[in-house]
């Protein structure tokens, strides 16, 4: 099973993969954006470490929590809030478990989706990262008989399918909907990022 040990590796594993991506998530939402995507997830996953490095709390929903609040209040833009608000319903479908299992986490990568739909009414089609997080929850339901690692990847691996799949979609939320038909042909920077979150705490969990 996982600990908070196991999330708090996970979460510095994603600011990892987002310090190496800043750039890219820069340059796709310059492209159908205002280009601070990088910066948005840099700086509140940079805050997310400085936050675990002085945190007190000891069970996977707790630092799912201390990821949420931190992202709320560090990250402005669409996707801080969304992201917070994901990871916050992720945290209380966690409760106060110290150790989770696959069937947990797969609940719990559910209702995120469902937080940030709930946050952003943005639906499976309108270019956002729901598409990259419908398919990766999926994956992990489908997936929730094996090990956490094994489900994380098949959820990661969908997740960027998913995230390719925006390509061609014409945007519907967010600032790349004020383009209209000009959007389709990028890539969702939101998408792109949910995948490599999800991509990082596979190999965390591996
Ligand atoms: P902003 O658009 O305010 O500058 P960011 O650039 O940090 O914020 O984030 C943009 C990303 O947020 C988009 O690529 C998209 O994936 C996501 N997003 C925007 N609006 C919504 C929404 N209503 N629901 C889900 N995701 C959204
Ligand atoms: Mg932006
Ligand atoms: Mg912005």
């Amino acid at each position: 099973g996982c600990t908070a040990e196991g999330i708090a590796g996970a979460l510095r594993a994603a600011a990892e993969v987002i310090a190496e991506h800043r750039v890219e998530l820069i340059e796709l939402d310059r492209a159908i954006g205002d280009a601070d995507h990088g910066e948005n997830m840099h700086r509140g996953f940079t805050a997310i470490v400085s936050a675990l490095d002085t945190a007190a709390a000891d069970n996977p929903g707790a630092l799912l929590k201390l990821a949420a609040t931190t992202l709320i209040s560090k990250v402005g833009g669409a996707a801080g809030p969304l992201y917070g608000t994901g990871f916050l319903r992720a945290a209380t479908a966690l409760g106060t478990a110290s150790e989770v299992d696959s069937v947990a986490v797969a609940a719990a990568l559910r209702a995120a989706l469902e937080g940030v739909q709930a946050r952003g009414k943005a639906v499976a089609g309108d270019k956002t990262m729901v598409d990259a997080l419908i398919p990766a929850v999926s994956a992990a339901e489908a997936g929730a008989d094996a090990d956490i690692a094994t489900m994380l990847e098949a959820a990661a691996s969908a997740a960027s399918g998913g995230a390719q799949s925006t390509v061609d979609m014409v945007a519907r939320k967010g600032r790349a909907s004020y383009l209209g038909e000009r959007s389709a042909g990028h890539l969702d920077p939101g998408a792109r990022s949910s995948a490599l979150i999800l991509g990082a705490f596979a190999k965390a969990a591996s």
